[in-house]
């Protein structure tokens, strides 16, 4: 790998030295590479600025100006306030920073100052800033404030403030820009096809607009490469996966799929046909499947993996369903032995609470291949569980599984040595794999996360739903709320009432749906039964409770969230969420997905205290049914960074520049060039190739190594 001066020390750079450099690793900037990636957050010109004398009150805006007096009002009540007066062209104004008195030490007279705020009225206008920076000092470069160019604002530290930032670009960013073209990956047709800047282009653009605007492009580039290299690792682990060793040519003969599709009172969907045909192929295929398996709730995808299991089973191997909680794997355990009846087919269920001998009549008869399928949760892929042809697994759930345990899935003994974690089969084969979403998630955030599986997605609904109608409603209104719920049951329906838990503290959260639980019990519905249901119960009270409220002797099922996913109970047609505000949208449409699904009328109320903002998440949500509009919301509401989790690594966001919302064309363009070129060189050995190779093995170390493909 070529040295690239911008991997050198910061340090060497003009105008930043050993004391600078020391304080620059707050920014996380340690390398002449560092500081070039260390891009404004927001750019002010003339387009963008107010000038003073246009303020008025109720404005929120952009000022910028000179400090031309300042000092420290204290008032009645003993705040102190810190106001500057600043004056640009057109006039003044007076600035206040109330409770922040220390700001009259770091700004000075003759500072020039950029501010966003809005405009109040207190004897007078004054403005309020919510962020400010000092552009320039009274003694550095004034021409910086000529209003006409672009007012880049970096991230910066008192230590560094922007004008020390400032200082070490205006001295360095050409050096800069000539270094990076080394890193310059893309050949010009395919970069002009796709309309991108150079990468030194970019970062002109990034770090010296001659327009807000222009910088967009910059950041389109860098977020490509993002994408990019992203798709990447994720190629070149699909090519290893897939290269190594060939998977399996399942083998169609209809001995089970005829049965069972015969069996059906119900057509497939479209979707259904379509998503179990890409399914098929790749099983039929000499690849390895690696496929996830998307769609909203009660798409119908559990019937889609059976149909891939019996494929697995009709070639003569084994398969395995693998779920995050006992209850869902209970559930699944249930559905597929009632669908699979008429076919004989035995299915094994193997979690942490199945006792030590009937465990091990299960892992015997895996073993020797007696028993096709098997459901469980991680108890499947402890160190002992051994198939005789393992040859599908199918992996429920997919986002609480995270990444390292999805990778540990279906690697042979070779891969991981004494590792363990892995449903191992005594053959050479390794199992194709199908990964299936609990919940819809954005196409593009699907396609960053597990960019190395190929994509099915399940895009309709079974016919003849009746949509289930949100109701939000303030904790006052949860009187009407309940005789909503006795209405529902006198005509014979039922209700869940489920309070929020936070994950990995059940404890703490217990009490209070327990003490619900009594007071719903007791004075609230004395006539009905009522049945508590949470994590902490043992696995066979679980089952029981659940199975009491199925057959309709449990009328009002409370429980914690652990109904979240798998319950199949057609009667119930209301359910209340108590303090909605504390889930996210995603899961409120998951727990919202346990009703309607029968032929009842169905409502899911949301209970939630007034707040403005929460209120809005929730009325959206209200809104609509469709769960990927409420994936796109949930992502645009929490922001991606928030829902990459174990994908994380280091200090780096995963994605820095790349915006889910907004970039999903960039990023399918970024993955089917990075699948292009892994196909055609997978070893990057082409000189074309060097600076990518270069690039991956270098800043991307952590990620083949995290992708295994290091
Ligand atoms: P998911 O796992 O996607 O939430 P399920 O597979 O549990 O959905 O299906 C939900 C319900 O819809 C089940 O009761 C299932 O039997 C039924 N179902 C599945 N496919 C169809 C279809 N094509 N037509 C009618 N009902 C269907
Ligand atoms: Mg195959």
């Amino acid at each position: 790998m070529g040295y690239s001066r911008l991997d050198g020390p910061v340090q060497f750079l003009k105008g930043v030295g050993p004391k600078r450099a020391d304080l620059l690793k707050k920014l996380s900037i340690g390398t002449a590479r560092d500081l070039l990636y260390h891009i404004p957050r927001r750019y002010d010109n003339i387009s963008t600025i107010t000038p003073i004398s246009s303020l008025e009150v109720g404005m929120e805006a952009s000022v910028r100006g000179e400090v031309v007096s300042k000092g420290v009002l204290p008032t009645r009540k003993g705040l102190k306030i810190f106001q500057a007066v600043l004056r640009d062209d057109s006039g003044m104004i007076t600035v206040s920073w109330p409770g922040r008195p220390w700001l009259d030490r770091k700004i000075r007279e003759g500072d020039r100052i950029l501010a966003q705020g809005s405009v109040k009225f207190y004897h007078g206008r004054q403005f309020h800033p919510r962020e400010f920076t000092i552009v320039s000092r009274a003694s550095h470069d004034a021409e910086a404030d000529d209003p006409n160019t672009v007012f880049v604002s970096y991230p910066s530290t008192d230590a560094i403030p922007q004008w020390v930032l400032r200082g070490m670009f205006e001295k360095n960013l050409d050096f800069l820009l000539e270094q990076i073209d080394d890193d310059e990956y893309l050949p010009e047709g395919i970069r002009k096809a796709l309309g991108l800047p150079t990468l030194s282009e970019a970062f002109r653009t990034l770090h010296r607009p001659t327009h807000p605007e222009e910088a967009e492009e910059g950041r389109r580039r860098l977020a490509f490469d993002e994408f990019f290299y992203l798709q990447l690792v994720q190629a070149l682990a699909r090519h290893r996966d897939q290269e190594a060793e060939p998977g399996i040519e399942f083998l169609r003969t209809n001995e089970h799929i005829r049965p069972l599709h015969e069996s059906l009172p119900f057509e497939l969907t479209g979707a259904q046909a379509r998503v179990l045909r890409e399914i098929f192929a790749d099983m039929a295929s000499p690849r390895r499947m690696n496929r996830f398996l998307q769609g909203d709730v009660g798409a119908g995808k559990t019937l889609v993996a059976l149909f891939a299991i019996l494929l697995a089973v009709e070639s003569d191997r084994q398969a395995a369903l693998m779920a995050p909680t006992e209850l869902l794997a209970e559930q699944h355990a249930l559905k597929l032995r009632a669908m699979l009846e008429p076919l004989e087919l035995p299915v094994a269920l193997l979690t942490g609470s199945v006792p030590t001998r009937a465990r091990s009549e299960i892992l015997e008869s895996l073993r020797e291949g007696r028993l096709p399928i098997v459901v469980g949760t991680h108890a499947l892929i402890q160190d002992d569980v051994r198939f005789a042809r393992l040859g599908l697994v199918v992996v429920d759930e997919q986002h609480r599984f995270g990444v390292r345990q999805r990778m540990a899935l279906g690697e042979g003994e070779d891969d991981a040595p004494g590792a363990g974690g892995s449903p191992t089969s005594e053959s050479r084969e390794r199992p194709d794999v199908l990964v299936m979403s609990a919940t819809p998630i954005p196409r593009s955030l699907a396609l960053t996360l597990y960019g190395e599986l190929d994509l099915s997605i399940l895009d309709e609904l079974p016919p003849g739903r009746t949509p289930v109608r949100t109701l939000l409603r303030r904790p006052s209104a949860r009187d009407e709320v309940y005789s909503g719920i006795e209405r529902a049951i006198e005509e014979g329906g039922q209700a869940y009432i489920v309070y929020p838990l936070v994950e990995e503290s059940e404890e703490l959260d217990l009490p209070a749906a327990t003490a619900e639980y009594e007071r719903l019990s007791g004075e609230v519905f004395p006539g009905r039964t009522v049945g508590l249901l949470h994590g902490r119960l043992p696995a066979d009270e679980k089952e029981r409770i659940m199975a009491a409220f199925r057959d309709g002797e449990i009328d009002i099922l409370v429980s914690t969230t652990v109904i979240e996913v798998g319950i199949d109970v057609p009667n119930a047609s209301i359910m209340v969420i108590e303090h909605a505000e504390r889930f996210g949208l995603s899961q409120l449409h998951q727990l919202r997905g346990r009703v309607g699904r029968g032929s009842r009328e169905s409502y899911c109320v949301l209970i939630s205290p007034s707040g403005k903002e929460s209120w809005e998440r929730l009325e959206i949500f209200a809104s609509t049914t469709d769960g990927f509009e409420i994936a796109r919301a949930d992502l645009r509401l929490r922001g991606q960074g928030d829902l990459f989790g174990a994908q994380q690594h280091g200090r780096d966001p995963l994605l820095r520049f790349a915006d889910l919302t907004r970039d999903e064309a960039l990023l399918l363009r970024a993955r089917e060039l990075a699948r292009r070129i892994i196909d055609a060189d997978p070893e990057l050995a082409d000189p074309e190739h060097a600076a990518v190779k270069a690039r991956l093995e270098g800043e991307h170390a952590e990620r083949l190594r995290m992708w295994k493909v290091g």
